[in-house]
């Protein structure tokens, strides 16, 4: 059997075929072929995906106060507490706090349940934490939340600008499309806006390391720029937009400051402002490099205006692109899953939508102003105005700015109910009930991507324990709050209809969002549902929006911003002289709680790390290896240094996803400042006060044990999954371990057990291993010094069915005879090729493209996430 599905991390949105292996419970993953989002490639992650699956670590049944309860008896539990706080303190007190993994059925009722029956807006989602600053330029711009463009665009594109776009990390296939596009076209040319030199130089024509926070000084400039230089298009502006004028005026003004404050040179800002005013064709693709910004509205305006200047947009490989973090957070937007929109793509500000959203669904009431963005969300439910707060697929206490706030509030709230397919996250301890939720494979609906393509999530495992979809359990606790008949739904099949036909209500047009058509679709038409774009007419959908130069405003104009650029909210200071940015490692996604569970995954970036510029890194009296602590006014945490060469001076990246389940002291989201963008709410991620100093230990090590060790007890530690141990990095300030430890940890106490020692006291080193019938069970290293052995060499040894002579005494030894191949830090997870490997081989078969390595070695010729750093290695070589 096989199952045509789609991947559930980036808003790429792959197609994934699913090959369950009834026999083995396993489950083979390959690309669609079929799909057009990625045309049968996978990422790293997508690849990995079968690794993830599973019931270790499930949550399989319901709890309430820790107690496992019936089904139920956690939803009447739910049900009657809701009501009571209700009743209590009215609507505004409860609240929804969903997310971008919800399938678009799941976020449908959820959003229903709040705004029409509940009658409150108090639903927001972490889709606010990614893209809301676009969903806000948007709106402001074209009069609706419309993406313009598709994926074809980039490669009819005859230039690609990525801004705050670590595309090659963060969105590799639609990078994968880009490289390959350029291979095609070799006029088409690439610029990467970000502060960092990341993966995704490897292509650029052109980089421009902006200063963080700028982008609306370089945009302003480069619409000065187009308008001096001529390339301004009158009858487009005259005839499809409004307020040129205005935003002009203010984009000359703020021209002349751009290299000064964007830290640009003047030749390189004019070769990319050429670049832009030469070519028609022109893709602006942006992310959370923009949208998470306390200006990210602005900036996304900005990028808009030079679009709306020069006529491209609505045509073939042009327009802005807002490229979405999650695999559905535009699913979440078109049912309304913000707080600050209705459903359907109307407002909740418009008593007309009001009127219309309220009818169709027959309910008793509906919100009638905007309720709580992510951010107040919080703070409301930690002054206690909120009192009662539902977490669906997501881990606040992780993923929020001033996370250590949302703690605090989430231990003084009344009622805590959250949903979730993993026992132990962050968040769930603070949950006063737990609902076991439906995961990937297990889940039935409908998501939808970054090209506004609708594309079927289906399900190929059963539901275990009392596992049930997320809709489901809305709808349950619904019909106990007494609205049984409006959540009567007997399949995910049945709400979409419902999500389709309420696109269409009063639309003739007037909403881009109408897939009205696939309202009537049978059980089997909506079981084989081709991936489609909207809007979809004749059941045919659409690949880009507004061809013929009308927009969704009421004049049908669209409106140029005037973007009076302003700095980040909290500026560095003597104590705090760095700009903390965050963002995502290559193999990893959001708090881990799925990736974490693929030991594909983990090789890469197998713990957290701060990265910083060598001065910078000099003048904190930190060194390259030794753990460090990056401190912010509202927290501070832990990790191991490393001066990648790619981040520019005064400025420290730390990547999002470390947190108490896998490592002792790395959750950003404590230094994160809590300032959002006025309009969107969206928190400024990337731009954090911080400083950086050294975190003193007496020892460093790490121990690999086959079976997990539960009492390491040390001062720090982070935790990775191996492919065939569990791996500990430790740190401690105590006595450094010794022989009694290490045995106790590897429970090799017992003196019979084969165990091999070295220790040197003096010099602070010792080694540890357990063999159990000639294999290596555990090991533990320790030495006062932070460059331990490498850990991929061990790694093959734990392949390895029995160790000979030569292996014991490389343990011993502490690292690989001469003989002995250590392959390095992991570059190619697929195939398990090390850096080590790599620079061996290039070096040795003179090796001189991604082409010839591949050939060799298999590194980069699956999922290809790869080859920006196989292409480094050989211009390292060249
Ligand atoms: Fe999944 Fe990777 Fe595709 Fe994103 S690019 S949808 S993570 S396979």
């Amino acid at each position: 059997m096989s199952v045509r599905t789609t991947c559930p991390y980036c808003g790429v949105g792959c197609g994934v075929i699913a090959r369950p292996n009834a026999a083995t419970g396993e489950v083979a993953i390959g690309g669609d072929p079929a799909h057009p989002a990625n045309r049968g490639r996978l990422c790293s992650k997508g690849s990995a995906l079968g690794q993830t699956l599973g019931l270790d670590g499930r949550l399989l049944h319901p709890r309430v106060n820790g107690q496992r309860v019936s089904t139920d008896a956690a939803l009447d539990h739910v049900a009657g507490e809701f009501q009571r706080i209700i009743a209590e303190h009215g609507p505004e007190a409860v609240a929804f706090y969903v997310s971008g993994q919800l399938l678009t059925e799941d976020y449908y009722v959820a959003n229903k349940l709040m705004k029409g029956f509940i009658g409150t807006a108090n639903i927001d989602t972490n889709s606010r934490l990614c893209m809301s600053s676009a969903v806000s330029g948007h709106k402001r711009a074209f009069g609706e939340d419309v993406v313009p463009v598709c994926y074809d665009d980039l490669e009819l594109a005859e230039l690609i600008v990525l801004v705050g776009s670590n595309t090659a990390w963060c969105h590799p296939i639609l990078f994968q499309r880009i490289v390959q596009a350029r291979q095609q076209n070799p006029e088409l040319k690439v610029v990467v806006i970000d502060p960092r030199r990341t993966a995704t130089c490897d292509i650029a024509d052109l980089h421009l390391p902006v200063r963080a926070g700028t982008d609306v000084w370089l945009f302003n400039g480069l619409l000065a720029y187009l308008d001096s230089h001529g390339h301004a298009n009158r009858e487009f502006i005259a005839n499809h937009t409004r307020g040129a004028d205005e935003t002009l005026r203010v984009a000359h003004e703020s021209a002349q400051s751009v290299p000064e404050t964007c830290g640009i040179d003047v030749a390189t800002l004019n070769e990319f402002y050429a670049l832009f005013a030469g070519r028609r064709r022109v893709i602006t693709a942006f992310s959370q490099g923009v949208n998470q910004s306390s200006a990210g509205t602005d900036k996304v305006n900005s990028i808009i205006n030079c679009h709306l200047l020069t006529g491209r947009i609505g045509h073939a490989g042009m327009g802005p692109f807002s490229v979405t973090g999650q695999p559905n957070a535009m699913g979440g937007r078109e049912v309304g899953g913000l707080a600050s929109t209705l459903a359907a793509h109307m407002e909740l500000d418009d008593a007309t939508h009001r009127q219309v959203v309220q009818t169709f669904w027959r309910s008793p009431r509906i919100a009638d102003r905007p309720g709580l963005k992510a951010v107040e969300l919080f703070d409301a439910i930690h002054d206690g105005t909120v009192k009662a707060v539902w977490i669906m697929a997501t881990n606040p206490v992780v993923s929020l700015p001033d996370a250590d706030k949302v703690k605090a509030a989430l231990r003084r709230c009344e009622l805590v109910v959250v949903s979730d397919c993993f026992e132990t996250t962050d968040t769930n301890e603070f949950a006063h009930v737990l609902l076991p939720a439906a995961g990937w494979g297990e889940k039935d609906g409908t998501v939808t991507n970054s090209e506004r393509r609708i594309s079927r999530q289906r399900a190929f495992q059963a539901l275990p324990g009392d596992v049930r979809p997320d809709w489901w359990w809305v709808c349950e606790v619904a019909r106990r709050l007494g609205y049984g008949e409006a959540f009567n739904y007997a399949s995910p099949r049945e709400i979409f209809a419902e999500h389709a036909a309420l696109s269409a209500v009063s639309n003739h047009g007037a909403r881009a969002f109408d897939i009205g058509e696939l309202a009537d679709l049978t059980f089997d038409e909506y079981e084989s549902l081709d991936p489609v774009q909207w809007p979809v007419r004749e059941r045919v959908g659409t690949a880009r929006l507004m061809e013929s130069g009308r927009f969704y405003h009421h004049d049908g104009k669209a409106r140029f911003v005037a973007t009076t650029p302003r700095l980040p909210v909290n500026a560095t200071s003597p104590t705090h002289p760095l700009v903390l940015n965050t963002g995502r490692v290559r193999d990893q996604w959001h708090t881990m709680t799925r990736s974490g569970r693929a030991p594909q995954l983990t090789a890469h970036s197998p713990e957290p790390y701060i990265d910083m510029h060598a001065q910078d890194a000099l003048l904190s009296a930190v060194t390259e290896g030794q753990l460090a602590r990056v401190e912010t006014r509202w927290g501070s945490m832990v990790a191991r240094l490393k001066i990648s060469g790619d981040i520019p001076r005064g400025t420290v990246f730390v990547p999002i996803h470390w947190n108490v389940a896998f490592a002792s002291d790395a959750r950003v989201g404590v230094l994160v400042n809590p300032v959002v963008d006025p309009i969107s709410g969206e928190p400024e991620f990337k731009h954090t006060p911080a400083r950086v100093t050294p975190f003193v230990v007496n020892w460093h090590g790490f121990v690999l044990s086959r079976t997990p060790v539960t009492n390491l007890d040390t001062t720090w530690w982070a935790i990775a999954r191996g492919a065939q141990f569990m791996r500990y990095e430790i740190a401690g300030r105590d006595r450094a371990p010794d022989s009694a430890w290490a045995r106790r940890i590897l429970g090799a106490e017992r003196c019979e057990l084969d165990w091999i020692e070295y220790s040197d006291t003096t010099a602070g080193v010792f080694r540890g291993a357990l063999l159990i019938e000639e294999r290596i069970a555990g090991c533990v290293f320790v030495s006062t010094r932070s460059d331990l052995p490498s850990r991929t060499w061990l790694s093959g040894l734990f392949a390895k069915k029995r160790l000979g002579e030569v292996e014991r005494a490389s343990l011993l030894n502490g690292g690989p005879t001469s003989a002995m191949e250590d392959p390095g830090p992991m570059v190619c997870s697929c195939f398990g090729v090390g850096r080590n490997t790599l620079c061996k081989t290039i070096a040795t078969d003179k090796l001189t493209t991604a082409q010839e390595v591949g050939r060799k070695l298999r590194a980069g010729t699956n999922c290809g996430s790869c080859l920006p750093e196989i292409r480094s290695l050989l211009k390292q070589s060249l």
